[in-house]
Parts: C-alpha cells; structure tokens; sequence
C-alpha cells in the first residue's frame, strides 16, 4: 500500500567502515527523499554485540555528513521515533516475538551449538539442506516438541534460548521489487530463521521489520544482498498483521570490480590503488589503515555526483549534477538491474570536472595549506595565479605542486632529451641576448615580454621553436608547462635573468 508520506531511511551497522557501495545505498535514500519532500531517516542496527566496531558509527556519521546526505531524522538529531539505535530499542521487540510465538508463527527453541552441528552433519551426510526448517525442526528441542511444562521450565531454569520463525511450510511469496520486478519464492526452500535471542537482543530479521513498520518507513531501499531475506520479512509483516502497511522495496545492484566481476571490495581498492572508503579508517582491532576518498584529495561533491552514476543514469548526456539536480533528476525506475562496474579513472574524471568548475580562488586556498608545508608564503593573488596556470593539468589539489614547483624553486635540472634536441651550440649566445632585451623592459608583464620576444625574434631571424624552448628548459627545466610569458611575469625580472645564466652556466658543455 503507497502510504502518504515518503520516508526512507539508511540502516547501517556499526560494524566497520562504510564501503563505498553503503555510501551509494544512503545517497539513493537521499535523493529519493529530497525529490519527494519526504523524510531521510538515520538509524543504526547495532544489535549483533559481537560484530560491534568502536569507532564505526561515528564514521558513519563523519562519511554521510562530507558527502552532504543528510538525515532530518534519526541518530544524532532525534525525532518521533527516538530512540534509532537499535540495541536502545532492545525493550520494544520482545512483545512482537512473543505475539508471533503465541499466535503460532514462531517458537522457543533450545538447542545447543552442539545439537545444531549434530543436526548438520547428519543432514549433509543425507546430501540434504542442513537447515532448520518444517523438515528437521520436529527432531529438535523447542517448544513444538516440548510439551508446554517442558517449555516453561527450560525457560525459567536459564537456558538458552532463540525464538525461531516458524516458515510456513507451503506459502507462496509473490512481491513487487521496484529495481528488480517481481520476485517469486516458495517458504518450503527458506529456513526457520532466528528472531531473537536470550541475551534479549532482537536479530536484524525481527528488529529491521518491527522498526521498518513503527518508524512508518514506506520504501525500503537497500543493497541487494538482502533480497534473499526479502521473503522472510514479508512473511513476517503478514504474520504480525502488518501486510497493508508495508513499504515497498527496492534492491539496488551491486558495485564490481574493475576488472572481471564480482563484488568491489576492500582488498581491490589496495591492490589497484584507489580507496573504496568515503574517509580513512585505522581499524581499531587491526591497526591497519584504508584510505578514504577525502583524504586520497577527492572533492565530496565529485564522488557523490560519481557514485550516483553508479547504478542509475537520468537517460541523458549530462554527466555532471549537483546534490540538487541529482534530487530533480533521481527516480528508482532508472536504476539498473545488473551491477556496476566501477571505474578509478571515470572516479579521477570527475574529480578533474569539479576541479575545472571550482574558482581558482577555492582551490588556491586548498593549495595554499600545501605550500605553506612546504616553507612557501605567497600572496592569495600569487597563488590563485600559478593554480589557474595549471588547474587543467591536475585531477587533485595536491598534483598542483607537481605541476608547478618551478614557480617556487629554480629546475634542479634540464630534461635531457629537451636539451638534446634543442639545446645548440648557438643557443647561449641566443640567450645571452635576450637577457639583454628582457633586462632593458621597464614593465615585465605579459605582453610587453611578449612583444619584445617577437621584435627579438624577427630582428634576430630565430625561430620561436628554437628560442621558446631553450627559454622555457631554462626557467622550467622541461620541454613542457604553461604558458611561458605568463610564467615569467610571475617569476619577475630579476629570476628570469638568473635563471637563464644558470642554464647557460650548467649547459655549457
Ligand atoms: N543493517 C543492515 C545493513 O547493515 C540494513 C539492511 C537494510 O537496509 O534493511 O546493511
């Protein structure tokens, strides 16, 4: 049933760092949201104590905000539904638990680790499906084969205990996937899955339908990995009576490798070089660090706008979206069925895009923490001049002083094959002269060096292939760079001159 109004809501687990590919699954809630004036809701399933990550949910938290997607309800901001973390929530499963018990969908079962090993084994020795399901559960310790005194004084001695599904043994589940279309199972292939457990904690099974139903949650977008719990969760609104009011679902693809296919994950991004986190982890248990796509220099809004393209397209050429346009823009009918690639360099483009449209006056203060590091004080002026010299060559802040060292420093040295191609044996005399012409211009800007170096030219029949490069070798030390007469406005007179009487000095045999 379409309820009224659209509340989505991004239900991570605080059990590590968010992949990239969870980024993408909060930034689809998101804009699903946005676009209809609804709620984005933050809430944290947190009720596995032993997968629990210290750390894990702030970075959540620090990931989604760099990116922009923000929650108006949930963790951190509070709201009708507070508490959104789960394991605060513990008080609120039980009675659904009980209710499924007492209405016959569900059951205590008792087992020990070892009985469900024995059950196992002797199961896959049938060549069976080891599971506990309508075939094995009645050779079980639980309360269906426990008379009812049996059950009461197993659950008052302390024993311990999990409340257990009871699948039904011959329902069709039949339910609409906006990404997917219609998925079909039969309950006799699903298990009687675990619901709660006796240290009071609810599963992600139980908790994720109760909190999807009390939160009033009317789409479930998430990673496709959790389509085979799909059935089981219908069953469990039609068995809690909650069938009319269920969101409707959409499961998005997964993010693959690079190359060949399979799931992206953690151990491609080290072994190809590129992060598959929004931010650096240091794990707390291990000590090792993944790089984080804000500290590998990435803007947030380029990898937001890149990993919307991850599994959706508006159908038109545009490639480059702000949060708002992808908000305009962003339907779950346009996400794909079949996984997405992803693709470092498309990653490095984007960054580029966004670097190309920002001011150079933003990315100049950016680049002005890395000077400043590097012992080098430039006037803003200075130093949003030499970045929109060279933005065009750079996809990252922190490649600028690659491309542009020669703006602070003398070239340490000359590029060989540049010299050996060009340097000649007349050129020091050439340079000698211009030394002479440049020493003798009262204002060293562009286009007064400009002019005199083609009077020079001309005067003296050199071609500017010849003369610009062995100029550009000296203050350079490449063959390559910006433009020249720009450059040497920058470096001033005084440099220019030094500059070439080093290159002559160090050259000269
Ligand atoms: N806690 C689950 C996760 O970690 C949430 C899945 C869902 O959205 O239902 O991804």
């Amino acid at each position: 049933m379409t309820k009224n109004k659209i509340r989505v809501r991004f239900a991570p687990s605080p059990t590590g760092p968010l992949h990239m590919g969870g980024v993408r699954t909060a930034l689809y809630n998101y804009l699903f949201a946005k676009k209809h004036n609804g709620d984005f809701i933050l809430r944290i399933e947190d009720t596995d104590q032993n997968r629990f990550v210290p750390g894990a949910e702030e970075y959540i938290m620090e990931s989604l905000r760099w990116c922009g997607i923000l929650w108006n309800e949930g963790v951190g901001k509070e709201g009708p539904h507070a508490p959104y973390r789960q394991s605060e929530r513990k008080h609120l499963y039980k009675k659904y638990a009980e209710k499924l018990i007492e209405e016959g969908h569900a059951y205590y079962a008792f087992d020990t680790s070892e009985e469900l090993e024995a059950m196992r084994k002797q199961i896959e020795a049938e060549k069976g499906l080891a599971q506990y399901d309508a075939r094995t559960r009645m050779e079980m310790n639980n309360s269906l084969t426990f008379t009812t005194e049996e059950t009461r004084q197993y659950l008052e001695s302390g024993h311990p205990y999990v409340v257990r599904f009871k699948m039904p043994g011959n329902e069709e589940v039949v339910l609409q996937d906006i990404v997917r279309g219609t998925v079909k199972v039969h309950s006799s292939q699903l298990d009687d899955k675990v619901l709660f457990k006796s240290d009071g904690m609810p599963t992600y099974h139980l908790a994720n339908v109760v909190d999807d139903h009390l939160m009033e949650i009317s789409h479930v977008i998430r990673g496709e990995e959790w389509l085979p719990s799909l059935p089981l969760h219908v069953l469990l609104y039609r068995k809690l009576g909650w069938e009319n009011t269920m969101p409707e679902f959409a499961h998005l693809p997964l993010l693959l490798k690079p190359e060949g296919s399979g799931k992206l994950s953690k151990r491609d991004g080290d072994r190809l070089g590129f992060p598959v986190f929004p931010l650096l982890w240091n794990d707390p248990k291990t000590g090792e660090v993944a790089s984080g796509y804000r500290e590998s220099g990435y803007f947030a809004d380029a990898f937001v706008n890149m990993l919307a393209f991850l599994g959706w397209n508006p159908g038109t050429d545009q490639e480059i979206f702000s949060m708002e346009e992808l908000a305009e823009a962003f339907s779950l009918e346009k996400v794909g069925k079949s996984g997405s690639k992803f693709d470092p360099a498309k990653a490095r483009w984007y960054n580029h895009q966004y670097l190309m449209r920002k001011s150079s006056k933003e990315i100049a203060e950016l680049f002005d923490v890395l000077l400043r590091e590097k012992g080098v004080h430039l006037s803003g002026e200075k130093t949003e001049k030499v970045v929109s010299l060279v933005k065009d060559r750079v996809n990252f802040v922190h490649e600028i002083w690659e491309q542009a060292d020669f703006f602070f420093q003398a070239p340490q040295s000359y590029d060989e094959k540049t010299v050996k191609k060009k340097w000649k044996a007349d050129t020091p005399e050439i340079l000698q002269k211009v030394i002479t012409v440049l020493e003798n211009l009262d204002d060293f800007s562009v286009e007064p060096i400009d002019k005199a170096l083609h009077d020079f030219m001309e005067k003296e029949e050199v071609g500017a292939g010849k003369l610009m490069i062995a100029l550009r070798l000296s203050l350079v030390g490449a063959g390559k760079g910006p433009d020249l007469k720009e450059i040497m406005e920058f470096l001033g007179k005084e440099e220019v001159v030094a500059r070439i009487e080093k290159a002559i000095e160090t050259l000269k045999d």
